[in-house]
């Protein structure tokens, strides 16, 4: 699940070196309000307008009130922090300060625009910013470049790293805050091939839409995005893209806006609760129960048959690797710490695998033994032992014929929840997108998020005036 950058952390150590501790969380609690007013939100109205009524009385300890529709999803655009990036906008920008609003800086275009996380504020392209985080909104419906992707919406920059008097380098984030449903049409163009039938692809869109939601949902208040642009969360490869090969591409098509609209809104909930739609390329026949990913998913996270996925090229696979490679790989992962379960036998070679599985939802587990030690590894832990691209799902099994290892798999990913090329076949057979969600969600509904009041079992009841604790 996505770890949030904490925006401030190191500034924050620094500045508990010098002032009082109740100083501090003054100062604090301030920076909290005034990000949860943040300026992404004030086109808003009506739910600002909510929110207002939150905190004039409402209705304190009442689970409705603490519905939030978000119009704006925040997509990291990459992964770890940034000591520079290059952006481009071809129309008029203007630069706002994140926090206050105001305007801070404007341009006709940005053309190769460096930015850079200074000692004490930000530089874009020409503008020297005296502030630690900034949007930079363009005019019009003009895409903002970065990294060869050009997205819907505004970009904001977060300076986190050093503060005057730390030696840290500084350093920033780039989130792209881009329009709910602009998201979702191109989610479905970047995780669904184009040649799907579009009752799949609808049916991506609400299950997209309902993953969002969902991270949006439980994002600590401190959070600056909900999602990452890869399949760290779901592929998001903005309005266009330049491939490898240098071609310029669309990320999103009139048939994935068709996708979006003809969805909008619509979300899985289960019991009144929005879920976190846990998604995968191929199951493979049969998806696994949500409890081999979490604890805490949904009950709907059931396992379920799949007719639909049996055309998909990773429907069943193979690998092989020789006993003495799979015992070298288990030391050096004991050496970097991955493998915490099961305390460490060290085989002087593989004589036996046994592999148990407590039922069909389950993953599997392996013992393997010498003839004197054994050692006992998950599906899981061997996955990733021996790397997902080697062994495409955790779902397989191990013969061991002399000192040869065969791997026999079955779906790509995670396995968890709804299957896309599942839905592919789903929809041939003529089901509508909205039993294809069903079929991999079963007892959960499709609702109208917007018409339908839900409750978040994340979201704490409301007994402060913080507008910003009420929405998550
Ligand atoms: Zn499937």
């Amino acid at each position: 699940m996505p770890a949030q950058i904490r925006h401030r952390k190191d500034s924050t150590a620094a500045v508990l070196m010098i002032i009082p501790g109740i100083l501090l969380l003054v100062m604090l609690a301030g920076l909290h309000q005034l990000r949860s007013r943040s300026p992404e939100l004030r086109p808003l109205v009506d739910v600002d307008v909510r929110r207002s009524s939150f905190t004039s009385g409402g209705i304190p300890g009442s689970a409705t009130i603490s519905r939030f529709e978000p119009q704006q999803i925040r997509v990291v655009l990459h992964e770890g922090l940034l000591s520079s990036a290059t952006v481009e906008c071809t129309a008029p920008y203007i630069i706002h300060d994140f926090i206050s609003g105001r305007p801070l800086a404007h341009g006709q275009l940005l053309r190769a625009a460096t930015i850079e996380a200074m000692p004490t504020g930000l530089r874009v392209g020409p503008h020297l910013l005296d502030t630690s985080a900034i949007r930079i909104l363009p005019q019009g419906n003009a895409l903002l470049g970065f990294d060869n992707h050009f997205y819907r919406g505004s970009m904001t920059v977060h300076r986190t790293g050093s503060e005057q008097g730390l030696k840290l380098k500084p350093t920033f984030s780039l989130v792209n805050h881009v329009p709910l449903e602009t998201y979702v049409a191109t989610v479905v163009d970047s995780e669904m091939p184009a040649t799907f039938p579009q009752e799949a692809r609808c049916a991506q869109a609400i299950v997209a839409r309902t993953y969002a939601i969902a991270r949006h949902k439980t994002a600590l208040p401190s959070a600056l995005f909900d999602v990452y642009a890869s399949t760290r969360s779901q592929k998001y490869l903005g309005a266009e893209y330049i491939n490898r090969e240098g071609r310029r591409l669309k990320g999103e098509t009139a048939a994935g806006v068709a996708a979006a609209q003809s969805t909008a809104g619509m979300v899985v909930t289960y019991e009144g609760q929005i879920i976190t739609s846990y998604y995968s390329a191929v199951c493979g026949g049969r998806t696994l129960d949500g409890q081999t990913m979490s604890q805490r998913t949904a009950p709907c996270l059931k396992s379920v048959v799949c007719e639909g996925c049996r055309n998909a090229p990773l429907y069943r696979w193979q690998a092989s690797i020789s006993g003495q490679e799979l015992l070298q790989k288990l030391s050096d992962s004991r050496k970097s710490a991955d493998i915490s379960t099961m305390p460490p036998a060290n085989l002087a070679t593989l004589m036996t695998i046994r592999m148990r599985q407590d039922s069909k939802g389950s993953l599997p587990t392996f013992t393997l033994t010498d003839g004197r030690n054994f050692q006992q590894l998950s599906s899981m832990e061997l996955r990733r032992m021996l790397g997902t691209r080697e062994l495409p799902s955790p779902q397989f099994s191990l013969k061991l014929t002399n000192d040869q290892i065969e791997i026999e798999g079955q779906g790509s990913g995670h396995c968890v929840g709804f299957c896309q090329w599942g839905a592919r076949g789903l929809a041939q057979t003529g089901l509508t997108a909205q039993g294809i969600v069903q079929h991999y969600y079963p007892g959960a509904d499709v609702v109208k998020y917007q018409a339908q009041p839900l409750h978040f079992a994340e979201a704490p009841h409301v007994t402060s005036g913080t507008p910003g604790k009420a929405t998550r």
